[in-house]
């Protein structure tokens, strides 16, 4: 069986970023689990079905992001042993770990939703959760200039919990632009009670939904979805008040939740209805396992799940790995940071930085956060891709 001093689960914005960091602290015998032959930049998928950037930008070989002197191991891991500090994957074989990083990301439960999967990118129905569909998305968009739209939020936590609005509004502004907007029935349907948790972030979107004239269905789910004939059900969250609309587009964010094997291994959360890894939400460290840590979408700290929250997560999961190597004391604590850049039209964004709290925690304290900016959008739509593949997952940002 082989033997590693530091095992990562996956291989994507949290595992690479986390593996970096371990290489430029000299960690020598890091390997990371991953099948995929491929790395997505998956923030942008919002602006390729907005029509704002290319599919090709968002991908890259997973071999050319793999820090030097790291163990690829191709593979998924199909569960883990604590005791025995083994992951077992799905060749049959299983790897030994001194260490574990959990970083395998979110379930996408496409077939959560009765009819969905027959549909998706036919019919008009798309969804940005998926980098084959992200593109489809623009085609449905430029294809639609009357009729009912919708864009729907599935309840519970899911990656990236702006993205279900944000192609709303960019939908809407392409539609504006085109002087088709009026001829459009736009329903937005969000689990929650508000449009955002941030209220000062909450008003500013308020205001943008209002503009595009969309009905924003609040504490509202998605039941199920009939492609052929256009139509899908909605209800409240009780499944009170159910109502079906004809629809002419639709953009259907997936139910998401840990991975199956999360689900079923002792790392779970008994208490997670989604049933999320376990680790404390400041040190990062699993509950019952000292010598397993976990980051990303796939744990259960209530921040906002996005490679933003990643990027301070990494640092505290490293420094506090490093310290439990020397039988030392957590050396830092992650206050939940996240960051959401609210799209809110082709050259707008609300730039929504936030704790644990809620409270708010701007990068630029001078410039006003709460409103919708030009210079906002560059950061998101340059900057930040150019972050994340140059320095981010090299461990330098
Ligand atoms: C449409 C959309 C818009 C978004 N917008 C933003 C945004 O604006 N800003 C932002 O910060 N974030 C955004 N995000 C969220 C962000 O992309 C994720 O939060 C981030 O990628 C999570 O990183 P992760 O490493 O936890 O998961 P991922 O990056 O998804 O990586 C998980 C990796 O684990 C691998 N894996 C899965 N199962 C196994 C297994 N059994 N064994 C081994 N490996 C496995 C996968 O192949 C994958 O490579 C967006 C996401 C989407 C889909």
């Amino acid at each position: 069986m082989a033997q590693h001093d530091v095992v990562i689960i996956g291989g994507g914005t949290a595992g690479i970023t986390v593996a970096a960091r371990l290489r430029n602290e000299g960690v020598t015998d890091v390997a990371v689990i991953e099948p995929s032959t491929v790395h997505y930049y998956q923030p942008l998928w919002t602006l390729v079905g907005g029509g704002e950037a290319n599919i090709d930008d968002t991908v890259r070989p997973e071999s050319s992001v793999m820090p030097k002197g790291v163990t690829w191991i191709r593979g998924s891991a199909t569960g883990v042993d604590p005791q025995a500090q083994t992951v077992s994957l799905d060749n049959g074989e299983s790897v030994g770990y001194q260490w574990l990083v959990v970083a395998a990301g979110i379930q996408l439960d496409w077939n959560k939703i009765p009819g969905l999967t027959d549909t998706l990118g036919r019919n008009r129905v798309s969804s940005n959760y998926r980098y084959d569909l992200a593109p489809q998305t623009w085609d449905f968009i430029q294809a639609t200039s009357s009729g009912t739209a919708v864009f729907t939020m599935p309840p519970g936590p899911i990656k990236c919990a702006g993205a279900p609005q944000k192609i709303a509004y960019l939908a809407c502004d392409h539609w504006r632009r085109r002087g088709v907007l009026g001829n459009m029935d736009v329903h937005l349907i969000l689990p929650t009670p508000g449009m955002f948790g941030v209220p000062e972030f909450a008003a500013g979107l308020k205001k943008v939904a209002a503009r595009y004239g969309i009905k924003v269905h609040f504490e509202s789910k998605l039941n199920s979805i009939d492609g052929d004939n256009h139509k899908a059900v909605i209800s409240k969250l009780d499944g009170s008040e159910e109502e079906t609309l004809d629809f002419t587009m639709a953009h259907i964010t997936p139910p998401q939740s840990a991975p199956d094997w999360i689900k079923d291994s002792p790392l779970a959360d008994p208490e997670s209805p989604f049933g999320y890894m376990n680790v404390d939400k400041h040190s990062l460290q699993s509950v019952n396992y000292p010598n397993v840590f976990g980051l990303g979408d796939c744990t259960n700290t209530p921040n906002s799940k996005t490679g933003a929250a990643i990027r301070k997560q990494a640092p505290t999961l490293v420094a506090n790995l490093m310290a439990a190597r020397k039988g030392a004391a957590a050396a830092k604590s992650y206050d939940g940071y996240a960051s959401c850049p609210l799209i809110t039209a082709k050259g707008k964004c609300i730039m929504a930085e936030f704790n644990y709290n809620l409270e708010r925690t701007p990068t630029f304290p001078v410039l006003d956060m709460t409103k919708e900016r030009w210079d906002m959008y560059m950061v998101k739509k340059h900057a930040l891709p150019r972050m994340y593949w140059d320095f981010m997952l090299k461990g330098r940002a």
